[in-house]
């Protein structure tokens, strides 16, 4: 059945920046009706977790495993990390972190982006951070949820916004808010089979101000493409010492990534007891090979190979026997890179239209911490509106 549905606002996208938003928004609008469009199965984005059709009893996060909170100084960014600690959505991540190669002489922690400042981790999974996030304020049940809809065309028409998903669903409304840039980036063409920029033909060029800048920045932002290799272990697997905390990361330095092809390696606890192993790749020549690559015996094999000959004779990790399973996930854009979008441009007042994600600028570019601050400045500006 084909869905026509009107609402007061609509947010394309059901990440992370998506419920910090939504959250926010519920929260001083509390009579509007909002809906979520997100083309995964759950909420997260690329700070999910995978609950495994094929695995059944699996949650791994395949995306970003933790978060990090770096501009402490920031005081909406603290008291927002010191809400979810208090509400316990959230823990301070005290796992194991050990770096393989040539030792560092400086804090482990200050090195790694994604391990600067305070490390957090979600209470259960990443996908349900995203979900407390967006829930917490909800009390009205004021934010439907449509999951695996894809918005692939944009028109703005008589004040109005209308979303058109893949499979012809329509949805309409004043206020659109994009928490993801793909409709405004070229890469959409490729993925939606399209030959324009759906946001290019929802506002002309010349129109406005705003959205011309923001579509010319965006012209020049790269994307990370990245590997997760999420290998499913079996009950007798685990570490050699007893170490018991739900994550456990090693992080190869320059040397060992080239060599190996792998930037972080990150042990995951399973309710069940089971260890999971979760393998970040994004070295470039390799990932784009693997990426059109359909022979997934062949990569497993490839990836059992290289953790083996990483972890030989380590003293806290077991060798993988080859009877484990193992699935990939092919990030086409991880993590963009590159030019980031000034602030400035979040919102245009003129197609009642704003974007929030870790696509804008600021010390969080490109990480979590960058798509909660662009998602709470994005909330401070429509407080403003109506
Ligand atoms: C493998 C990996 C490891 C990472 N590691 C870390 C880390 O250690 N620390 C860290 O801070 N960050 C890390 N990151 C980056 C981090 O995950 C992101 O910065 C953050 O999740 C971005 O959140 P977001 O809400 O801006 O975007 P997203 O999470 O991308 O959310 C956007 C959502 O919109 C949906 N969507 C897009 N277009 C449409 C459409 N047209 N219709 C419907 N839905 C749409 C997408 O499906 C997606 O769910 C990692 C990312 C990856 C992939």
């Amino acid at each position: 059945m084909i869905l026509n549905k009107k609402y007061d606002l609509l947010i394309i996208g059901g990440g992370i920046s998506s419920c910090v938003f939504a959250s926010n928004y519920v929260r001083d609008k509390f009579q509007d009706k909002i809906g979520i469009i997100e083309y995964g199965r759950g909420l997260g984005g690329r700070s999910s977790t995978r609950f495994s059709k094929r695995f059944k009893g699996w949650k791994l996060d395949h995306g970003s495993p933790n978060l990090n909170l770096c501009f402490e100084k920031n005081n909406l960014l603290k008291e927002f990390f010191d809400e979810l600690l208090k509400n316990k959505f959230i823990k301070f991540d005290d796992s194991e972190l050990i770096q393989l190669g040539n030792n560092l002489k400086k804090d482990l922690r200050d090195n790694l982006d994604f391990s600067i400042g305070n490390c957090f981790l979600s209470s259960s999974s990443m996908r349900k951070l995203s979900q407390n996030i967006v829930l917490f304020n909800d009390k009205r049940n004021q934010i439907d949820f449509y999951f695996e809809t894809l918005v692939s065309d944009l028109e703005f028409k008589e004040n109005q916004w209308i979303l058109t998903s893949q499979n012809g669903d329509r949805f309409i409304s004043k206020y659109v808010i994009c928490s993801s840039n793909l409709l405004l980036h070229k890469r959409s063409m490729e993925i939606l089979n399209k030959n324009y920029i759906p946001l290019r033909k929802a506002i002309p060029k010349g129109e406005d101000e705003t959205i011309d800048k923001l579509l010319n920045i965006l012209d020049k932002q790269l994307y990370i493409p990245r590997l997760t290799f999420l290998i499913y272990t079996k009950e007798n697997y685990f570490y050699k010492d007893d170490y018991s905390k739900k994550n456990r990361y090693f992080i190869l330095k320059e040397d060992l990534e080239n060599k190996y092809k792998f930037e972080r390696v990150v042990f995951q606890l399973q309710e069940n007891n089971k260890l999971g192993i979760v393998i970040h790749s994004k070295s470039s020549e390799y990932v784009n090979d693997v990426l059109f690559q359909n022979n997934d015996n062949k990569i497993k094999e490839e990836v059992f190979i290289s953790f083996n000959q990483l972890f030989k004779a380590n003293p806290i990790i077991n060798q993988l026997t080859g009877n484990e399973d193992m699935s990939i996930m092919r990030w086409k854009a991880s993590q963009p890179f590159g030019e980031a979008v000034p602030l400035t441009l979040q919102f245009s007042r003129k197609y009642n239209i704003g974007f929030c994600g870790d696509w804008f600028e600021g010390q969080g570019f490109g990480r979590i911490e960058g798509a909660i601050w662009s998602a709470l400045k994005l909330s401070e500006k429509f407080k403003t509106l109506k």
